[in-house]
């Protein structure tokens, strides 16, 4: 099995993950910039942050043979403060020139507040006057509906949005059918208790089929597993997918759209 991780918080996890990420045929892992698990207390935390995931973690990840790529911003959870993420989105065109990066995210909504929409909207803004690729977060249990249409009528009013550039996470069964029929790509996060289990993002894929759609673990300080991707590919597999079916959900499709990037290699 060879299979992509777009969507994991590896700052948070040992090098045991990497491990056995890499021994499970992952080939690649991408870093969205999220909270920390706390409030960072200045800019300056963000700059460290970036720093970490820009060059620490890739050589982290390259001793166990995987590619490691990153995304850049300052996450909803911690936009509430628009001083603050005005002054950290000002940190981020520094960071676009590194080889790994692969555009900006993981940006979003997280309580749906006017603040959070307003520095979603500069993100918008910042991806669009670099040229970036962008992946979004949508929030959690009650506010991902409202949430998630909230976000497609930000990116619909950014006329230089093309959808196909754009990545909308931790879609449920109610969310996924608004993003696909958008034209925006749609990621399945794979959680042992809240956002989708194996089996309801299995059965997302027989209702709405592989196109644009991607899985990944999430996985982060909290309790994640980080190999969610290939435990739910054999579930595919038990369940009698193809094994066509599944390398296009957990390896084509990931690649084709991190390669928009003009970044992002799989493998050598
Ligand atoms: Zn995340």
């Amino acid at each position: 099995m060879r299979y992509i991780e777009p969507h994991a918080h590896m700052v948070s996890r040992t090098t045991d993950d990497y491990m056995a990420m890499a021994t499970a045929g992952c080939v690649a892992v991408c870093e969205p910039a999220f909270w920390a698990g706390f409030d960072r207390s200045s800019a300056q935390g963000f700059y460290d942050y970036f720093r970490q995931i820009t060059d620490f973690e890739p050589k982290r990840a390259a001793k166990f043979c995987l590619r490691h790529y990153t995304w850049l911003c300052i996450n909803p959870k911690e936009a509430e403060d628009t001083g603050l993420a005005d002054t950290v989105i000002d940190l981020i065109p520094q960071f676009l020139d590194c080889p790994t990066v692969l555009g900006i995210g993981e940006i979003g909504l997280n309580k749906n507040t006017k603040n959070e929409l307003q520095i979603l909207e500069k993100h918008i803004d910042l991806a669009v006057k670099y040229d970036q690729l962008i992946l979004i977060h949508t929030p959690h249990l009650e506010d991902k509906l409202k949430g998630t249409k909230l976000i497609i009528d930000a990116l619909k009013n950014q006329s230089h949005i093309d959808p196909g550039r754009v990545i909308i996470d931790h879609v449920e069964e109610h969310t996924a059918p608004l993003v696909l029929n958008a034209g925006f790509w749609a990621g399945m996060t794979l959680y042992p208790e809240s956002k989708a289990t194996p089996n309801r993002a299995i059965d997302m894929l027989e209702i709405y089929g592989a196109e644009r759609m991607w899985m990944n673990s999430a996985c982060d300080w909290g309790v994640s597993d980080p190999l969610a991707v290939p435990k739910t590919a054999l579930e595919m597999k038990r369940r009698g997918m193809a094994d066509d079916f599944i390398d296009q959900i957990i390896y084509r499709n990931p690649a084709a759209f991190l390669e928009q990037s003009g970044r992002f290699i799989a493998s050598t």
